[in-house]
C-alpha cells in the first residue's frame, strides 16, 4: 500500500431496503431464490460503490451477502444444528438463542469465495474481506459435542485457514478476523485465543488483521459500556502478546470511546487501524474531529502504519448516515495527509 493513510471501514455497511430490512441485525431477506443471489450482488455493488465515491481506498463487500458476521459462516458449516437452539450469554453481557455444535464441525463447500470473486472482479483497488474469529464463534454457540472452549476454537481455525487461503487466492489483500470476544475473556485470549488466530492465518502471503472492538451500537453493547468505567483499559490485556503474534494488522475503536490513546503504543510495529468514526452514534462526525483522532494516534503509531477506518461495522446506521461518515474518514484522512507531507 503506497498510498499514506489508506482508508478503509470496519466490516457491514447498510443493506438496500429493497434486500433487508434496514436498521436491524438479523435482518431477514426481502428476496429468494435466484432474485435473492442477484438482490445480493447488486447490494454488494451499490456498497463498493458508495465507498468509492466517499473515497475509500480499501474497498469490501459492505458484509451484503451476509445477515450476520458471525452465524452466516456457521450456517456453512457441518456440526451445527441450527433447529437446536440453547440460550446462552453472550460476550458475558447478554443471553440469546443459539444453535447447538452436536458433532465434528467441518467445511463442506467455500462460504465467501464466490462473493469474493465477485468483489475482485469489480475493483483494481486493494480488498479487504471479514471472517468471524475463532473465539468469537464459539461465543455465539451451544457446545454440546466438544465440551471444550479450547478444543472448538481451535477447530474452528483449521476451518478459518481454508477459508481464508481460498480467499487469498481469490484475491483478497487483507483478510481480517473480528474478534469482540477478545475483549471479554482475557485469560482465555492470552492462553489459546491469540494461537488459535495463529493457527487461522497460517501459511498465508496476503495481509491479515484482527478487528478488537465493543460491538455495534446496539442496546446491549451501550448498556455494556456504561458499565465500563472511564477508561477503557481492556486493550492492555491483551495487546502485549498480540504485538509478538504474527497478524499484520490490529483494527481498533478508538472515537468517541473511552480507551485511552497511549495503549496502542503496547502493539509497536503493527500497522493500526484506528477507528475514528463512531458507528454507535447517528451524528456524523466532522472532518476535523476525525483528524483530530487521527492526530493524537499518531504519537504511538509511525504514520506508514496508521489505517483509518470505522470503530465497528455500520450495517445498523441509516445508509446516509453511514455515507456521511465515510465522506468524513476520507476527508480527515485527507486532512492529516497533508499535515504530513507539509
Ligand atoms: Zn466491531
Amino acid at each position: 500500500m503506497k498510498k499514506l493513510l489508506p482508508t478503509s471501514t470496519a466490516g457491514s455497511l447498510p443493506k438496500p431496503s429493497w434486500l433487508a430490512e434496514p436498521e436491524k441485525l438479523w435482518s431477514p431477506w426481502k428476496l429468494e431464490g435466484d432474485a435473492l443471489v442477484e438482490g445480493k450482488q447488486d447490494a454488494l455493488r451499490v456498497a463498493l460503490q458508495e465507498q468509492q465515491a466517499a473515497g475509500i481506498d480499501i474497498v469490501s463487500d459492505g458484509e451484503q451477502t451476509r445477515q450476520h458476521f458471525v452465524t452466516t459462516f456457521i450456517e456453512h458449516l457441518d456440526g451445527v444444528d441450527f433447529e437446536k437452539r440453547q440460550t446462552v450469554k453472550i460476550r458475558d453481557r447478554y443471553d440469546a438463542s443459539v444453535p447447538s455444535v452436536v458433532g465434528a464441525v467441518s467445511r463442506t463447500k467455500p462460504v465467501f469465495v464466490d462473493d469474493a470473486k465477485f468483489l475482485r472482479q469489480q475493483t483494481k483497488q486493494p480488498i479487504k474481506w471479514a471472517l468471524p474469529g475463532p473465539m468469537t464463534m464459539i461465543d455465539t454457540l451451544y457446545d454440546g459435542h466438544y465440551k471444550s472452549r479450547e478444543k472448538l476454537a481451535w477447530e474452528f481455525a483449521t476451518i478459518l485457514n481454508q477459508e481464508a487461503r481460498e480467499l487469498e487466492a481469490a484475491g483478497v489483500d487483507i483478510i481480517q478476523f473480528d474478534e469482540p470476544a477478545f475483549n471479554v475473556f482475557f485469560d482465555e485470549v492470552n492462553d489459546w485465543g491469540i494461537a488459535a488466530l495463529e493457527r487461522a492465518i497460517e501459511g498465508l502471503k496476503c495481509e491479515t488483521a484482527v478487528h478488537i472492538c465493543y460491538g455495534y451500537g446496539i442496546k446491549a453493547n451501550t448498556d455494556w459500556k456504561k458499565t465500563l468505567g472511564s477508561e477503557w483499559r481492556q486493550y492492555e490485556e491483551v495487546f502485549p502478546k498480540l504485538q509478538q503474534s504474527s497478524i499484520d494488522l490490529v483494527s481498533l475503536e478508538c472515537q468517541n470511546s473511552h480507551v485511552p490513546m497511549e495503549l496502542i503504543e503496547l502493539i509497536r510495529g503493527k500497522k493500526v487501524m484506528v477507528g475514528a468514526i463512531d458507528v454507535a452514534s447517528q451524528t456524523i462526525e466532522t472532518p476535523e474531529q476525525v483528524a483530530d483522532t487521527l492526530r493524537k494516534a499518531l504519537q504511538f503509531v509511525d504514520a506508514d502504519k496508521l489505517y483509518p477506518s470505522t470503530n465497528c461495522g455500520m450495517a445498523p446506521l441509516a445508509r446516509s448516515i453511514a455515507r456521511g461518515k465515510m465522506q468524513a474518514l476520507s476527508a480527515g484522512a485527507e486532512i492529516i495527509r497533508r499535515e504530513l507531507q507539509a
